[in-house]
């Protein structure tokens, strides 16, 4: 397990201590809990990789000012040449929300799909699944038979973490909801309709109002724009999210 709570650094709030600390370029942006937490496993994984070592993470987070991340270590150059192809970054369009995640160690530059704008590297960061599903289960599991204060506020992190997507950003659906000039309707309703509608979405564990989904940012309007009537889950939802963050 390491843990690391410059997340100053890590989130790009201090990037010049972030490039000499992590060998990375992070960015201060609205996903940067995410990249922070990827940019700390992507380190990891540099300083594993030189024994002939790999990574496997297990059960990974960013909560209040730190990261932390638990992972599996596997003696093999095989291992370690798998855990080199987890590596990348994120181009971010420096013009709209666009962005797309590309694997290797070195960016390689395009354009944005959506408005042709140059797009900028962040990382490189790990890439890809940050969970091991079956060790968020197991964990689930023995929860309830534990004598914990703190076992309501796990159950949450869990619930929400086993229900994440693993892609390495999301959008924060208030933002979305500025540009639009609309008022935000429910998250919940939100990612039900995008999953009805063939997308894959979720919420993210570090944010009340991040959305990770697969839909390109023009579907996300258009449902935040549609009339529905509105979901009573989202008030439990967010009551424990405001108590994961407490
Ligand atoms: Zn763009």
């Amino acid at each position: 397990m390491v843990t690391a709570t410059d997340t100053a650094p890590l989130c790009g709030a201090h990037l010049n201590a972030g490039i000499r600390r992590y060998g990375a370029i992070p960015a201060n942006n609205e996903y940067h809990s995410e990249t922070g937490l990827r940019t700390l496993l992507s380190f990891i994984a540099r300083e594993t990789v030189k024994y002939d070592r790999g990574i496997e993470p297990l059960f990974c987070y960013a909560k209040e000012h730190y990261v932390r991340a638990h992972f599996r270590l596997v003696n093999s150059a095989t291992a370690a040449d798998k855990t080199v192809a987890r590596i990348g970054y994120i181009l971010q369009c420096t013009r709209c929300p666009g962005r797309i995640e590309q694997a290797g160690l070195i960016p390689k530059t395009v354009h944005c799909d959506e408005c042709g704008a140059d797009m900028k590297p962040i990382g490189p960061l790990w890439l890809g699944e940050i969970q091991n599903r079956d060790v968020i289960s197991a964990m689930k599991n023995v929860l309830g038979s534990m004598k914990l204060n703190t076992v309501h506020r796990l159950s949450l992190l869990l619930d929400l973490i086993g229900d994440e997507l693993p892609t390495s950003s999301h959008c924060d659906y208030h933002a979305l909801s500025k540009v639009a000039r609309i008022s935000p309707r429910p998250l919940s309703e939100v990612i039900a309709i995008l999953r009805e509608r063939g997308y894959h979405a979720s919420r993210a564990h570090y944010s009340g109002t991040a959305l990770k989904t697969d839909a390109p940012a023009g579907v996300i309007i258009r449902v935040l724009k549609e009339k529905t009537e509105f979901c009573e889950g989202e008030v439990s939802m967010y009551k424990g999210k405001k108590e994961l963050e407490d």
